[in-house]
């Protein structure tokens, strides 16, 4: 594994606190599906100033890094990555003025959701269940029911890998199918301004419960996984491909192809990261065969 000099990661703790540095940290402990070797370095950056410190001291020693929200949409590989894993989650500043809201990227969605909801604002709902950081949402324009971020994101504030700061219109963020400006990987959810509009509460909360119900029937929540493991291929569901292929159930070392939502690749225990990609690879090619449609990934794998 790649390493800092020794006087580097004084620095950096010395920024950053001791709490919020990690070496070797096994990022099975920092992803839903718990999969995945250690990465060499884990940074936790409290503030922009911290973020633009890192991209600093990262840039001077040529050191990789890779930015993760809440790892609800990704798989580290077994070895682990060779670089440094910056984990944008303890940003987390919120506030609410009228119908808008301006929050920063660490923020888990269903605590902005909470937050939203007790200011009686609706438009937010669809996003509540979904287990990412607003600045994973964004990243991966994040939907679900009746709702995608795009439809909401009035702006988003974005660092560049020089370290600068801009502000992106919602046209700038170029939002498509789970796919937006940040998906390069060149610029990092600082934080985003939402447009949402005044509502009645109770039926806010209503329709929170209500997605939620629909949720827990069917998804299988109790298993570690990273939701949908494919894109939605144009005039099918990825879902249903892979059950009517007879794949639901079938397991690969611990991961298996959910008995529950086919869509899901779930880990029942002790799987390794390469069962859930050796899986990943089995069911693209039963059903590229059997129907000759190609499932491609929504997971990021790294
Ligand atoms: C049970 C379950 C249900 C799910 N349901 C849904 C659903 O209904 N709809 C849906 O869209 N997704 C769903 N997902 C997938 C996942 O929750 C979303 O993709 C979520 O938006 C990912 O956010 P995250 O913070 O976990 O991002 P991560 O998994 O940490 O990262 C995902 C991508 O975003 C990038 N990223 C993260 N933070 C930033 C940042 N601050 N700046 C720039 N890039 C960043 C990463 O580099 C990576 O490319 C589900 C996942 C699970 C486990």
């Amino acid at each position: 594994m790649r390493q800092l000099k020794e006087e580097t990661i004084r620095t950096i703790i010395n920024k950053l606190g001791e709490d919020a540095v990690f070496k070797d940290e096994p990022m099975a402990k920092h992803t839903s599906m718990e999969v995945g070797g250690p990465a060499a370095f884990l940074f936790q950056p409290s503030s922009e100033d911290d973020l633009l410190f890192l991209m600093k001291v990262l840039g001077e020693e040529k050191f990789p890094y890779y930015i993760k929200g809440n790892g609800s949409n990704l798989i580290f590989q077994d070895e682990g990555f060779d670089g440094a894993v910056i984990e944008i989650r303890r940003m987390q500043n919120v506030t609410i003025t009228d119908d808008v809201v301006c929050a920063e990227a660490g923020i888990l969605l269903k605590d902005l959701s909470a937050l939203i909801e007790e200011a009686s604002l609706t438009g937010f709902e669809y996003a509540s269940g979904i287990p990412g950081s607003l600045g994973g949402a964004v990243c991966m324009n994040a939907g679900a029911y009746d709702g995608e971020m795009k439809d909401i994101i009035r702006s988003v504030r974005v660092m560049n890998r020089e370290g600068e700061i801009l502000e992106k219109s919602c046209e700038e963020m170029a939002f498509s199918y789970r796919k937006s400006l940040c998906s390069s990987g060149d610029y990092i959810v600082l934080s985003a301004v939402l447009q949402l509009a005044k509502g009645n509460q109770e039926d806010i909360s209503a329709k929170i419960a209500d997605l939620t119900a629909r949720r827990e029937e069917k998804q299988p929540l109790e298993y570690p996984s990273c939701g949908s493991v494919f894109k939605r291929p144009e005039g099918y569901f990825a879902g249903k491909l892979i059950s009517d292929a007879g794949l639901k159930g079938y397991r690969i070392g611990g991961a298996q192809v959910s008995e529950k939502h086919a869509g899901f690749i779930i880990n029942t225990g002790g799987a390794k990261a390469q069962d859930v990609l050796d899986l990943i690879a089995y069911v693209q090619k039963e059903v590229q065969e059997k129907f000759g449609v190609s499932l491609e990934c929504e997971v990021k794998i790294l």
